[in-house]
């Protein structure tokens, strides 16, 4: 049975910055489709409150989801949980690093 992610739980790199959630190689058109709620276009990144993405759901560290997750810029979908990245932002909210990816 496949187990479920450790970002359900978490949350953390999505309220850590609000310069990490940034469109970096998305196309025109990708961009175009992003929800203006969320996605600042001039910015060319997630609209933020404080360090935390708007489109974030939920308390990090407890239950967590992304309002618009088959939309996420490509840097969301490169995060590893148990990368270097994931380990400073779970630090950042005194949750323990989870085991390096592969
Ligand atoms: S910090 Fe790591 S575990 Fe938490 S949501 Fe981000 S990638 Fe997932
Ligand atoms: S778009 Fe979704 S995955 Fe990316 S930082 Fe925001 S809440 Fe997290």
């Amino acid at each position: 049975m496949k187990q479920p992610s450790p970002c359900q739980t978490c949350g953390a790199c999505c309220a850590y910055s609000a310069d990490w959630p940034r469109a970096t190689l998305e196309s025109e058109a990708e961009l175009a489709r992003m929800p203006a709620r969320h996605f600042d276009l001039k910015a060319g990144r997630m609209r933020c409150i404080g360090e935390r993405c708007s489109a974030l759901v939920g308390k990090v560290g407890e239950a967590t989801a992304c309002a618009i997750y088959p939309q996420r810029p490509l840097v969301c979908r490169d995060c590893e949980p148990g990368d270097e990245a994931c380990a400073i932002a779970r630090s950042h909210f005194g949750l323990a690093p989870l085991a390096p990816p592969g």
